[in-house]
């Protein structure tokens, strides 16, 4: 394989050095390692930032929605490929009509399963799927640090409280969750709480500026939301720093008594 292109795993400093092997080998010889699957442009939330987000009745303007079968159907042929690792991403993945068929069909097949979700529908039915078939990880979207934040940004009431929620039924079983953060202007202010979050609760926490235009008919003003890349790159520089050295405080905090 030739030309500009490179495999993830060598922007991955943090990635064990036998799987860095493994996808570098898997480079050279021209196997699809790894994959995503974005299920669904739906979703619950109404990120500022979003560039995949459509209403369900937007969706027939700009495609469609695979079903549970065409999606089973590209799988194996993925998998026939090489494909072992399998990103399900949205949208909000879990609001596909059938994502439990297409979620036990994916971890029957063997994939190495990452669910990326906004975290705040893990209740119910999902949570007895996941026990049954449970990912390698679920990597979490978090906007901002109460539920005040999460209306700026996502649109929606009690926000920060459901994907906590979400988060604390992940934890309670067994399953590692990451969370990444997308800084805009509405959440700017609270970087450092979000980051506390992590922190407290011993999750990987990673966060980004970069937004990008919507290719694809969802309503995003990237130029309105985006905060100047270098305050963002300094203000994260500085909550690495004081993570790497655990001198974090919550901003919050009240004295001991
Ligand atoms: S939670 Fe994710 S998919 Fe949903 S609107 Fe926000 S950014 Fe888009």
């Amino acid at each position: 394989m030739s030309g500009d292109f490179e495999p993830a795993c060598r922007r991955m400093e943090w990635l064990d050095p036998f799987y860095k092997q493994v996808w570098e080998k898997a480079f050279a010889d021209g196997i699809p390692i790894s994959g995503t699957f974005e299920l669904t442009p739906r979703c619950n939330f109404n990120c500022k930032m979003c560039y995949v987000h459509l209403k369900a009745e937007d969706i027939p303007k700009h495609g469609k929605e695979l079903s549970a079968r065409e999606w089973l159907r590209i799988a194996e042929e993925a998998k026939a490929a090489g494909t072992t690792w399998l990103c399900v991403t949205g949208g909000e993945p879990l609001l596909h009509p059938e994502f439990a068929e297409i979620w036990q069909g994916l971890a029957q097949m063997g994939f190495f399963l990452t669910l990326q979700t906004n975290a705040s529908l893990i209740s119910g039915k999902v949570v007895e799927l996941l026990e049954r078939y449970p990912p390698r990880q679920v990597k979490i979207t978090l906007y901002g640090s109460d539920d005040e934040v999460y209306k700026a940004v996502c649109g929606v009431e009690n926000g920060f409280t459901r994907v906590n929620d979400g988060i604390h039924t992940l934890m309670s079983m067994g399953i590692p969750v990451e969370l990444v953060s997308t800084i805009v202007r509405q959440n700017a202010d609270d970087v450092e709480k979000m980051a506390f979050y992590a922190y407290r609760h011993r999750l990987p926490w990673a966060s980004t500026g970069s937004i990008k235009p919507s290719l694809r008919g969802a309503d995003t003003d990237a130029a309105a939301v985006r905060v100047q890349e270098k305050l963002e790159e300094a203000k994260r520089a500085e909550i690495q720093r004081r993570i790497r050295e655990k001198r974090f405080v919550d901003p919050n905090r009240k004295p001991a008594t």
